[in-house]
């Protein structure tokens, strides 16, 4: 039996969606840039694309840019609005993923901006006060803080952070990665100039994404080439990967009520069974469905020396999880945001992560194995 929890990390693609990604690779193959006839039908279906998103986004196709990805999203957002609004003051957390952290580091250790970091509690929530005291006493701030975190689930509430920094007329972009397609995005209410997607996190392609600028704002390109995405990035687009990204969002929205029943279901199930098996296990960042994401269990073990067996023999039993972000290592050793949140080393974590496709079979099964796993490990 394999068994796949790992879907923070990525998810498997949708049917639907590899069908409408084959039938474009198999009979639209001109440049979208070409204005011969094999050119412009492939040009509408990138736009149809890109209508479909903002549609269901609530904004305009305008403010869409596709991209190769969060990673890539990310960095524009972040690199072009500190260049572009000469921002010299940054607040972000110490839980945000990677793609946000590392680009802010780079552009604190080249002297560009100071980086501030608002508190976070021992579960993953920021500090709301310590935001506003930050955004008070600094000059005007690039503020980037994530939706959902990618390891514990934590949901911070961008709609509050979006009014704090409009207040203080900072400049807010939020790592949606985790909560696109999975939660509804309104984005003609949200006060946020620059939001992101994945397509991989919601059962479309890997390496593509989008990158949604407010309006408000106007920034200058991070990638120079072509004049694809109104000159905003060069690169001839990754058209089959477009429309992959729009058939996985349009699926998300069309039942997410019913996937988010199911998933949360799933999780709660898997909570309750895991506490009865191993009284003594806890959870990472906040496990009520109002606080957290409903993808994403992550479980904090007894302290025991054989730590890294648990996920090991998970992994030989047929399960995938992960310990940890699987972003960055795909192992539970060294993740910055269990660090940060003050979590100790010696207890062991694993971050189980759901989809639609998942079922309460492969959660009593997987419960069993954890329940052998841990019993194996604690008596080593
Ligand atoms: N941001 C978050 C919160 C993520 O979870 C991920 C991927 O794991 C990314 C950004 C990066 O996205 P991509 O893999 O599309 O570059």
């Amino acid at each position: 039996m394999k068994i796949y929890l790992d879907n923070a990390a990525t998810t498997p693609i949708d049917k639907e969606v590899l069908k409408v990604m084959v039938e474009v690779m198999d009979n639209y193959y001109g440049n979208p840039s070409s204005i011969h006839s094999h050119g412009r039908e492939v040009r509408t279906l990138v736009e149809k694309a890109r209508k479909s998103v903002a549609t269901l986004l609530k904004t305009a196709p305008s403010n869409i840019f596709f991209t190769s990805g969060g990673t890539e999203a990310d960095n524009t957002a972040i690199r072009s609005a500190v260049r572009d609004f000469e921002l010299t003051h940054a607040i972000t957390s110490k839980i945000e993923h990677h793609a946000v952290l590392h680009t802010l580091e780079m552009l604190e250790n080249t002297g560009v901006i100071k980086l501030s970091y608002v508190n976070v509690d021992e579960k993953g929530n920021i500090d709301y006060a310590h935001l506003e005291e930050l955004l008070t006493a600094n000059e005007r701030s690039l503020v980037s803080l994530m939706h959902a975190n990618n390891e514990l689930g934590t949901l911070t509430d961008i709609e509050s952070v979006g009014e704090v920094c409009e207040k203080y007329n900072a400049i807010f972009h939020t790592d949606t990665v985790q909560t696109m397609g999975h939660y509804p995005h309104d984005l003609s209410t949200l006060k946020a100039h620059f939001v992101v997607c994945s397509a991989h996190k919601l059962h479309g392609p890997k390496g593509v994404g989008f990158l949604f600028v407010n309006p408000a704002v106007k920034i200058k390109p991070l990638l120079y080439g072509g004049a694809q995405e109104r000159n905003m990035r060069g690169g001839t687009e990754n058209v089959y990967g477009i429309v992959g990204l729009a058939k996985a969002l349009e699926l998300a929205y069309a039942d997410m009520d019913l996937h988010k029943n199911h998933i949360q279901d799933l999780k709660n199930y898997m909570k309750e069974a895991l506490q009865k098996a191993i009284p003594t296990i806890d959870f990472n960042g906040e496990t009520d469905a109002d606080k957290s994401l409903y993808t994403v269990l992550n479980v904090r073990f007894p302290k025991m020396d054989m730590a890294d067996m648990l996920l090991f023999n998970l992994d030989i039993n047929g399960i995938s999880a992960s310990g940890g972000s699987a972003c960055s290592s795909g192992s539970n050793i060294g993740s910055h945001v269990l660090t940060a949140i003050g979590g100790n080393p010696g207890h062991p974590s694993i971050r189980f992560s759901f989809s639609k496709f998942n079922t309460k079979e492969e959660i009593d099964y997987t419960v069993e194995k954890v329940k052998e796993v841990f019993a194996k490990a604690s008596l080593s």
